[in-house]
């Protein structure tokens, strides 16, 4: 606006010192605070419109950075929120990727904002000029240029946007690989798979690579047509305003004030066909943060939506029902078919079958994380779909079956769900965990980093740092998934017999392959072919002489022969 003002003063001076020719020096003199006045006025308009646009990225930073933060905690807390059937198909690097690229899209889309705004103001002042000089033909030279830019940035932003696409999802793509791969680092090392995942991350960055030349070729198109607009734009301007001069409709300061108008109105329609090119491709850049956005959460985070809240689950130990529940992760694959199951509050209940039939996902369906396909699951009297999740999570002390621990200390990791736990109440959670002398050994104690996914630590280590997790904020109801699947059997005997004490008089489900822990319970589930085939004590399972007693004979013979009846050493 004030660099659209200032030619006025410019056009004044010009047309001040014209009239001021051929009279002598006497009356220029007279002239002189006249002349200087304005050209102040003209050199002060055009200091103040620098320092405004200089200015302006100090203004847009504070801006800018708030709206990073804000972008930045709105995603990660919906994604948090976001049920596990969004997790299981997330890839970590993309995810990330997708917030990076979001924040940055939408900076550049602001400061696109902040700079075509003033300009669209400019632009008015121009016209409003223009048409006070009374030069119709320049009014729609002026129109005519600003339909053409706005047709060739229309098309032009549209194929750029078809690219950024390319390229925001190309970016993602390889920023998955990338974190995947680093995940796996390990495995890439033993199998030396190294080249091969060289050349596949190569393929990725070589696809990212032409993407983005493709779009800058296509913004460089964009940029002759542009150019060629503002050629023919000012020629034809300068033809007019020389036509008008030379009638004596416009004087030579009018003739000044054209021109430079004119070269300073096609900047601005420039920029804004710049700006609407970039915030076309920055909405592409946004788009998988936003499609992120899209999903729902679950309604463990919704507390206050209707018919998910109700009362707070009770505190006491609940009765476990699982009626007629069918499950699949994908159509055509059925995991549970039909499965009936009570664990009486307070009971245990062990849930043993082969590899692949479903416990954990019984485990994962009494959390929440996934939705029975049919039938019901009560916690009490109370449906879990019912329930809000976030208090049936906080009544189970779950042990999952793959621990996977955060990038922090030990006592971190075991206060997660308890962070108000004192130092003496995570030592007894871990010494009950029989783990407590193997932290103090290790260099920093409690202080101890355990690396990311806790892969610092060995698979029992981790395992026991779970149960301790779990102990620590005494729930009303556990969930063990193989709980002891990574302990040597004396450990493993020392931890059941210490779970079996802690667990008494809460409603326990302990899911495990090792028919030496599941004897201990009050009553057996074998889970096969999606439902629970054979339910009783261990005695009776026995004695019914099918699949139970049969696996039992197998891993007592396997245990070897140091106990008769299958104890193995691990006798509790
Ligand atoms: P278990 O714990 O008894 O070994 P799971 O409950 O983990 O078995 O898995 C049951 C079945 O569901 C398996 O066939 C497994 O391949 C399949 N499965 C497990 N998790 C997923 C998943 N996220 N998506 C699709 N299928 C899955
Ligand atoms: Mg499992």
């Amino acid at each position: 606006m004030v660099l659209a003002l200032a030619p006025l003063a410019l056009k004044a001076l010009i047309d001040r010192l014209a009239g001021t020719q051929g009279e002598g020096t006497r009356s220029f003199a007279l002239l002189d605070h006249h002349v200087l006045l304005l050209a102040l006025v003209y050199v002060g308009a055009l200091c103040l419109g620098r320092l405004l646009s200089d200015f302006r990225p100090l203004l847009v930073a504070a801006a800018e950075q708030r709206l990073h933060a804000r972008l930045s905690r709105r995603l990660f807390g919906h994604v948090l929120g976001l049920p596990a059937s969004f997790h299981l198909d997330r890839q970590t690097g993309a995810l990330a990727h997708s917030l990076t690229q979001a924040t940055t899209a939408t900076q550049v889309i602001l400061s696109a904002l902040m700079q075509a705004l003033p300009l669209a103001i400019e632009l008015g002042t121009v016209v409003l000029v223009l048409a006070h000089l009374g030069q119709p033909q320049l009014v729609a030279i002026f129109l005519i240029s600003g339909v053409a830019y706005a047709v060739i940035y229309r098309g032009g932003t549209l194929r750029i946007r078809r690219r950024g696409k390319v390229v925001a999802q190309g970016s993602l793509a390889a920023q998955a690989f990338l974190a995947d791969s680093m995940l796996n680092v390990e495995t890439i090392k033993c199998f030396s798979a190294e080249g091969v995942v060289r050349q596949r991350f190569i393929a990725l960055t070589e696809a990212l690579q032409s993407g983005w030349v493709d779009l800058h070729r296509q913004r460089a198109g964009l940029a002759a047509a542009s150019t060629a607009v503002f050629a023919v734009a000012v020629t034809a301007s300068f033809v007019v305003s020389l036509e008008a001069v030379a009638n004596g409709t416009l004087s030579v300061g009018g003739f000044v004030l054209t021109t430079v108008y004119i070269l300073q109105m096609v900047r601005p329609l420039d920029t804004l066909g710049g700006a609407v090119r970039d915030i076309g491709q920055a909405i592409e850049f946004i788009e998988p943060a936003r499609r992120i956005l899209d999903e729902q959460v679950e309604h463990a985070h919704q507390r206050d939506s209707a018919g998910t809240q109700g009362s707070k689950l009770p505190s006491r130990p609940l009765d476990i029902r699982l009626s007629g529940v069918h499950f699949s992760y994908a159509q055509g694959t059925t995991v549970l078919c039909g499965l009936d199951l009570h664990i009486p509050a307070g009971g245990t209940m062990a849930i043993v079958g082969p590899s692949g039939s479903g416990k954990s996902s019984i485990a994962r369906l009494l959390l929440g994380l996934i939705q029975p396909t049919a039938g019901q699951i009560l916690f009490g009297e109370r449906p879990l779909h019912e329930t809000c999740l976030g208090d049936i999570r906080a009544a189970i002390g779950y042990v999952p079956q793959d621990v996977v621990l955060f990038d922090d200390t030990i006592a971190n990791n075991v206060a997660i769900g308890m962070p108000q736990a004192s130092q003496a109440e995570v030592e007894q959670a871990c010494r009950l965990a029989k783990v407590h002398d193997l932290i103090r050994a290790q260099p920093d104690g409690y202080n101890t980093r355990v690396g990311e996914r806790g892969l610092k630590l060995s698979g029992g280590e981790r395992q026991r740092i779970a149960i301790a997790r779990a102990l620590l904020r005494r729930p009303s109801m556990f969930l063990f998934d193989e709980p002891t699947s990574a302990l040597d059997s004396r450990t493993e005997a020392e931890v059941v017999h210490d779970l079996r004490r802690i667990c008494a008089g809460r409603t326990t489900i302990m899911i495990t392959h090792r028919l030496t822990v599941a004897r201990h319970a009050d009553r057996i589930a074998l889970l096969q072919d999606g439902h629970a085939v054979e339910v009783g004590t261990h005695q009776e399972l026995l004695l019914h002489n099918g699949t139970y007693a049969r696996l039992h004979r197998l891993q007592a013979g396997a245990e070897g022969t140091a106990a008769n009846d299958g104890d193995a050493g691990t006798a509790t």
